[in-house]
């Protein structure tokens, strides 16, 4: 039997499952809104009950699935979203976030990031997730695609100590926040989300790492996960529209790599050696 998912605790002592459901690309066209609403139960079923999306996915399409994915279990599920840059000025967060519950079909998200920086200033913003959380619309706040220097703005604001989580693109071909951002969210306890695991599903075709999962007896997506499960601050969110596909995404994370294992990752795809910019898709 597999054991229940290791989970990570946000700035605020909530608890949260370490591997999650994307949903980018979902609600696009209607002939496939039931196999995606079904992925999504699935992966709830088998424990990934954090669920990421956000107002920017098929403008509003990928809530509406959410939505429908959660109706009756609402209580069983930490549910995130994003505010677009462009929606994010002191009003503008409020209505967007509303317009997000009304899709959603719930009074309350768990997490609400800033989907990236745009032409708001960042202490409007902070503002109205404040005021969103002071009346309870939202559970917690964060931001996603900042580096360093991003995050360091952010926290020095009023109510800026509050940031929840910051969601990045983390995965092996693409580990430049190991060299700086990572330990600087791990030193304050904010997780880190790793938004396209899979590398949108590219990684998969990478020789080295299907060589190895064969090897392990494991399928080249439950290496990668695997390989982003074995740090303490990290929660992944991959996503598949297939039901088989996300139970075989559950199963990463009941393997435990070993420091061999790892190091061989490591040789595959090196770690940085020096600070990078941040990379976003
Ligand atoms: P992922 O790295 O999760 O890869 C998704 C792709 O991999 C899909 O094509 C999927 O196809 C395929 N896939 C998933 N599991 C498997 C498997 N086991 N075997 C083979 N193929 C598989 O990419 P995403 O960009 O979707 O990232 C995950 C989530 O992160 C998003 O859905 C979104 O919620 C979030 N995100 C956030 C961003 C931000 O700026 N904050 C930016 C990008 C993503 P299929 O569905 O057919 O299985």
């Amino acid at each position: 039997m597999s054991q229940l998912i290791r989970t990570v605790t946000l700035p605020d002592g909530s608890q949260v499952p370490a591997l999650g459901l994307g949903t980018w690309h979902m609600g696009e066209s209607r002939g496939s809104a039931e196999a995606e609403i079904r992925a999504l139960q699935a992966g709830i079923d088998c424990g990934m009950t954090l669920i990421d999306t956000a107002e920017m996915y098929a403008s509003g399409g990928a809530e509406e699935i959410t939505g429908k994915a959660i109706r009756g279990r609402r209580d069983e599920i930490f549910l995130v979203s994003k505010v677009l840059p462009s929606n994010a000025s002191r009003q503008g967060t409020i209505a967007a976030c509303e317009a997000s519950l009304k899709r959603l079909g719930t009074e309350r998200i768990d997490l609400y990031l800033l989907h990236w920086r745009g032409r708001h200033p960042l202490r409007d913003t902070v503002e109205a997730f404040e005021q969103l959380r002071k009346s309870g619309k939202i559970g917690a706040w964060g931001v996603s695609n900042f580096d360093s220097l991003a995050m360091r703005q952010v926290s020095a604001l009023p109510g800026g100590e509050n940031c929840a989580a910051n969601q990045v693109l983390y995965n092996l071909s693409t580990r430049g926040i190991e060299f700086e951002l990572m330990p600087w969210l791990a030193e304050r306890s904010i997780p880190v989300m790793a938004y396209s695991p899979l590398d949108e599903g590219r990684l998969l075709r990478h020789p080295g790492l299907g060589k190895m999962a064969g090897r392990l007896g494991i399928s080249p997506a439950q290496l990668a996960l695997a390989f982003l499960l074995a740090r303490d601050n990290v929660i992944a969110i991959p996503k598949s529209s297939s039901p088989e596909r996300v139970k075989e995404n559950r199963a990463s994370a009941d393997i435990a790599l070993t420091s061999e294992q790892l190091a061989e990752l490591d040789q595959l795809f090196p770690p940085p050696r020096s600070r990078q910019p941040l990379e976003m898709i």
